[in-house]
């Protein structure tokens, strides 16, 4: 199985958009975080996002990064994944229908793209006349990295 990166491209411009749309001023900052989510394939955390761009924008604000994801997620711009096992909250810029594996040991979130998953969507849009925003299919468990450090371990 395929854990690399997936190779669905986020362009920044449908984030940039959705925050024009949710009536949220463009600063320099919100278009980094943007920029951040959607060069980004580790659904970071807010704080994640706050480290990452605090050097180059020091009057970044964690309410900012805060604001600015929930903008996004009402929007359906983005997801909001709930935990790794790390008591924060991840995001996923990647809104097409995937699997999400996160490892609990490394807190790291995998994706899979999965055609099931698109399939399941569709279904449950027909049997409920749903028009469905997002979805969040997520598996716990331990990562292949984390498999064979426990294995090492006395
Ligand atoms: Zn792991």
């Amino acid at each position: 199985m395929n854990l690399s990166p997936p190779t669905t491209e986020v362009p920044e411009e449908r984030l940039i958009e959705a925050l024009r749309e949710a009536g949220l001023r463009l600063t320099p900052q919100r278009l980094a975080i943007c920029r951040y989510l959607a060069g980004s394939h580790t659904h970071p955390t807010p704080q994640e996002i706050y480290r990452a761009l605090k050097p180059e924008y020091p009057s970044l604000s964690l309410a900012t990064v805060y604001n600015t994801l929930s903008a996004l997620v009402e929007l359906g711009a983005i997801h909001a994944l709930g935990d790794a096992g790390d008591d924060t909250t991840h995001y996923d810029a990647d809104t097409a229908p995937h699997i999400n594996l996160v490892c609990v040991r490394c807190h790291r979130i995998f994706d899979l793209p999965h055609q099931a998953v698109a399939e399941l969507e569709q279904e449950a849009a027909e049997h409920t006349g749903f028009r469905i925003f997002g979805a969040r299919v997520v598996y716990y468990g331990l990562c292949p990295d984390c498999q064979r450090a426990e294995a090492k371990e006395p």
